[in-house]
């Protein structure tokens, strides 16, 4: 596996080269992936935070590879992933496309795509062909884009080396799980991530991802009682296994398996917290 260097284009599959972002931290990990994608012409995946020296080298690496950035699409919103764009488009000329911005107060709200593009659709990158997957659940707006080889740019939805955080009420534990699944059996060959390394066995991601999520829901359901109790203190319980100055972000997770709970009749919501449902 390439190292992971900000700056530095590194090619990771046909047509595709991995450029990582200076934002490194506790939800970014190594920072953010921007991509490029293309034969002729290059679409820049992802071109995250509005960053002088991140935008420099997307143009950089455009030059070395000689084509001209003609695209800029995002697999969603989160302003670690999309507020880049908009200088990109300024210095190119690049036309936008990806999914809508949810209201919630945690999107970048300058995203605008001039196309919107959802589930089955086929974008051209310069001679070689994307197909748009919808993938709700880390955030509602979620896409994931497949190449003709298999190679699957996956954004937050899958990223290498953390779990992602869901967060309610535009991330949904039922809908992440539904779009775990939607990827098994696809003929994935190779995921790039929005964060972290390139995953070079996606099947047993996935499967090990629906596994650790169906673990955790399952010890949500175990530490609910009769008794309610606030998600600050089930965070402690359910989260024993994870250090404690990450329960904070945690507890976003937490609430969006008690949510799945709920609709699947298991967990109710009362004012003082949550319980078990008999
Ligand atoms: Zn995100």
């Amino acid at each position: 596996m390439a190292s992971l260097i900000p700056g530095q284009a590194t090619p990771i599959g046909a047509h595709a080269w991995r450029v990582l972002a200076r934002n490194p931290g506790m939800m970014t990990g190594p920072g953010t992936n921007s991509y490029l994608y293309g034969k002729d012409s290059l679409t820049v995946i992802d071109p995250g935070p509005e960053d002088h020296d991140h935008l420099q080298a997307l143009l950089h690496a455009a030059d070395d590879l000689g084509k001209p950035i003609t695209q800029v699409i995002v697999t969603h919103t989160h302003r670690d992933h999309s507020p880049g764009a908009l200088a990109l488009v300024a210095a190119t000329g690049a036309r936008c496309l990806g999914p809508f911005v949810p209201d919630d107060g945690l999107q970048d709200e300058s995203w605008q795509a001039d196309t919107l593009l959802t589930d089955g659709d086929v974008i051209d990158c310069g001679g070689v062909e994307l197909e748009i997957i919808e993938t709700p659940g880390h955030v509602s707006n979620h896409l994931c884009f497949l190449t003709e080889q298999g190679l699957l740019f996956t954004g937050d939805h899958l990223i290498q080396g953390s779990t992602v955080v869901i967060a309610p009420p535009s991330g949904s534990m039922g809908a992440y799980f539904a779009s775990l699944r939607k990827l098994q059996g696809r003929g994935i060959t190779m995921m790039a991530p929005g964060h972290g390394d390139v995953i070079e066995d996606p099947e047993t991601a996935l499967s090990h991802t629906l596994a650790h999520r169906q673990k955790r829901e399952d010890k949500v359901l175990d530490c609910l009682s009769e008794k309610s109790v606030p998600v600050s203190t089930l965070v402690k319980s359910v989260y024993d296994d994870v250090p404690a100055f990450l329960h904070g972000v945690a507890e976003f997770s937490l609430l969006a398996h008690l949510i799945k709970l709920a609709e699947d009749g298991k967990a109710e919501q009362s004012e003082d917290g949550w319980r078990r449902s008999e």
